[in-house]
């Protein structure tokens, strides 16, 4: 039996231990290290072939990955991890691993479930594999996940498991990670993302989502049974998932140095507490001071009311689901709203919403896939055909609605439209799609323009 070399590593990072801790630690490793040979040799073996066993699909072997899907498409899955590889090394500062990283996509629930049980049959799987969405398993060398209902969703659980595995790799064999809250913050770092079909940016926080994630991470600040900060970098207390992901986002974009050490400490079997200390000790209690401002400044200022809604590069991408529409509407209500339509589907109708109550009560100003415009009012569970005004439309994909009290005005193709009592949120809607937009607010105190879209990274020190 032959060990397989150790995979490069991210530094020759090494803590001085005194006394009796330090030869505990290298009776550990000495005893993990021979483990760790068993376990690598049967990945050599396990991860020639991309295993798809009986499991339908396709199997697909790109330059960083060995991918097997089961329905969706493989080029093109394909592709996205190779982008997502690329932002992992640029975060990881050119540190890669040393071996292709598997993983296979179910098309159901069904599928991953039954290939986690004949996993659980094989090995000792100690992690529970079952009720959860996906999961990276050291003992294979694999991810495995299923489909979402949402393209995004799915997406964001592929990022999450791939950036466990990318990070599992890059740290010794000997060592599993020991701060789970540390190692869930990183993987949903990486899961947020903006990927608009060819470019893929990681680590940033979108402008829009199914789920708030600094909002959440907010609601759950002053719980002293969910944040304490002594006791999450002791590994005393349960992930919080936005809490997780909230701490190592503004760690890395504040304090990236320290950030690094402190994760390639416990990548290094150093205590998660000492290392914490030393890096962020002094820094105390500046950090807790500006971590709550820091999420504050990052919610949302988008809501989504129904329907998927996703970054996609400077614009954001909606679409219903099934038989209902999607609908997202702004926090604060700007003094201007213009979209613009950037692209859609052929038979996608989408446009801006105004006066918006509630999902029963709203008014739409859309482009229908002939050019025309109509302008119509929610109310209940449909729009009266009374209520729809029609107007002609040449080329342009342009609105803008200048909301009032007790006028809005909204501007389109070179006219004009005047309405009264129609106060309320603004905000996207789309019928289908998937449909793109363009979004400007001026004024109400919260004008800008563009996506939130950092490449990881970039904003440290
Ligand atoms: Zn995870």
């Amino acid at each position: 039996m032959t060990c397989k070399s150790a995979p490069p590593l991210e530094s020759n990072f090494e803590y001085l231990f005194s006394g009796l801790a330090f030869w505990r630690r290298l009776a550990q490793r000495a005893s993990v290290g021979f483990l760790f040979c068993i376990c690598s040799t049967f990945l050599a073996v396990v991860e020639l072939p991309v295993a798809g066993g009986e499991s339908p699909g396709t199997d697909l072997r790109t330059e960083h990955f060995l991918l097997h899907v089961e329905s969706l498409p493989a080029e093109e899955t394909g592709q996205f991890l190779e982008a997502a590889y690329m932002e992992m090394k640029k975060f990881f500062r050119g540190v890669e691993p040393d071996r292709k990283l598997q993983v296979k996509i179910y098309a159901t629930r069904e599928h991953y479930q039954n290939e986690m049980d004949r996993l659980r049959r094989i090995f000792s799987v100690k992690r529970r594999t079952r009720d959860i969405l996906g999961v990276y398993l050291r003992e294979t060398a694999c991810s495995y996940l299923f489909l979402q209902p949402q393209l995004s969703g799915t997406r964001k659980l592929l990022l999450h498991e791939v950036a466990h595995q990318y990070h599992d790799y890059l740290r010794p064999w000997s060592r599993a990670p020991s701060l789970e809250f540390c190692e869930e913050g990183i993987a949903e770092f990486f899961a947020l993302h903006n990927w608009d079909g060819a470019v893929l940016k990681l680590g940033v926080i979108p402008e829009i989502g199914q789920i708030d994630y600094a909002k959440e991470a907010l609601t759950k600040l002053h719980d002293p049974v969910r944040f304490d900060l002594n006791n999450i970098v002791s590994g005393n207390t349960e992930v919080d998932y936005p809490l997780a992901w909230g701490l190592v986002s503004f760690l890395v974009e504040r304090y990236r140095p320290n950030f690094d050490i402190w994760r390639q400490g416990i990548n290094n079997d150093v205590e998660p507490r000492l290392v914490w200390r030393k890096q962020f000790g002094a820094l105390m209690p500046e950090i807790l001071k500006s971590f709550e401002p820091w999420l504050q400044s990052n919610v949302s200022p988008w809501q989504v009311v129904s329907g998927e809604w996703s970054p996609a590069g400077d614009a954001l991408e909606g679409r219903g689901q099934e038989e209902d529409f999607g609908l997202a509407i702004l926090n604060q209500t700007p003094a201007e709203f213009t979209v613009t339509l950037v692209s859609s589907n052929a038979n996608s109708c989408g446009g801006a919403v105004f006066g918006f109550q509630g999902a029963k009560n709203f008014h739409v100003l859309q482009r229908c896939p002939d050019g025309q415009w109509e302008v119509m009012h929610r109310q209940g569970t449909y729009f009266p055909k009374e209520e729809r005004r029609h107007f002609p439309g040449k080329e342009s994909r342009r609105m803008t609605v200048i909301p009032g009290e007790d006028f809005t005005t909204l501007k389109f193709d070179g006219q004009a439209v005047t309405l009264t009592n129609v106060s309320g949120h603004l905000g996207l809607w789309v019928k289908e799609g998937p449909m793109r937009f363009r979004c400007a607010r001026a004024g109400g105190g919260n004008a800008h323009s563009t996506t939130n879209s950092q490449p990881p990274g970039t904003k440290a020190n």
